[in-house]
């Protein structure tokens, strides 16, 4: 190995060499058997020896003795292996996450007035078949915080947002002219709420689209893995070099993982990834 390239290290040179250029996770071991640090990557050979070669990371590469590898047919069941391995195992060198269980979001209801929000929780709306949701949030403060935000970066109204008691004399912002005047009959209902709608578009949560469970199939060279999905949740991984399906999660139609949602959503949305529906 290249001296002047490679940050100083005590790898196990037969480690290094065999590392795949495949996809997949890696996992950086120091003494102990606890992982220092877990990565993905398309191609494990080159990011593990890019990282070699980063000078900021010379602290955990000077722990690190070996580094093991799990191959993945594709991208997919690397990010979701990655995602859940970090989780399991909370590597030192890798951002602490705080695990959140729970989310709330934000919810548009019709009334006869006009569009609601209303801040809704994990615990009672099912988050990933709910339509009408918007962004999620660690808890309901969060999600007000939010709604505050948007009201004052879009002349939104606060009374008409259930944010501020109703006044006849219009809500504070109508005083200090953030406020276009939704709640004195200003400015018209319907203009405030496709404002408020255009606030939110960008967080709006896809509901899952599919009436259950579906594949999500990689392949490599004849080499097959078949993640099964349901409600955003990843439930299993089939292989077809063992033949078998390693189970991940247990499924409770309440579970909301908001990590495979971020992994999952694109690919599945946009129908970039090869899909077998039951
Ligand atoms: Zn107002």
């Amino acid at each position: 190995m290249n001296g002047t390239l490679y940050v100083q290290h005590k790898i196990d040179p037969d480690c290094l060499a065999a590392l795949p250029n495949g996809s997949g996770v890696y996992i950086f071991k120091g003494q102990g058997t606890l992982p220092l640090y877990i990565g993905k990557s398309v191609n494990i050979r080159s990011r593990v020896l890019s990282h070699l070669r980063t000078p900021d990371e010379a602290s955990m590469i000077a722990q690190t003795r070996r580094i093991d590898f799990i191959e993945t047919a594709g991208e997919l069941g690397a990010l979701l292996l990655e995602s859940r391995m970090i989780k399991e195992q909370s590597p030192l060198f890798n951002q602490r996450l705080r695990r959140v269980r729970r989310f709330s979001s934000l919810r548009l209801r019709q009334t006869d007035k006009g569009t609601t929000p209303e801040i809704v929780d994990s615990k009672t709306v099912n988050l990933g078949t709910t339509p009408k949701l918007f962004g999620l949030f660690s808890s309901n403060y969060a999600a007000k915080q939010k709604l505050n935000e948007l009201a004052q970066q879009h002349g939104l109204c606060k009374v008409v947002l259930g944010l501020e008691k109703t006044s006849t004399r219009g809500c504070f912002g109508l005083q200090i002219k953030t406020c276009l005047g939704a709640c004195v009959g200003q400015e018209e209902r319907q203009a405030h709420d496709d404002r408020l709608l255009t606030a939110l578009i960008d967080l709006q949560i896809e509901v899952w689209p599919y009436s259950g469970p579906v594949e999500l199939i990689e392949e490599n060279n004849g080499w097959v893995q078949k993640h099964r999905i349901n409600n955003w949740c990843h439930l299993e991984t089939w292989c077809s070099k063992t033949g078998q399906a390693t189970q991940v999660t247990t499924f409770n139609p309440q579970d909301f993982d908001r990590d495979s949602y971020q992994i999952l959503v694109r690919p599945i949305m946009l129908q970039t990834v090869n899909i077998q529906v039951y």
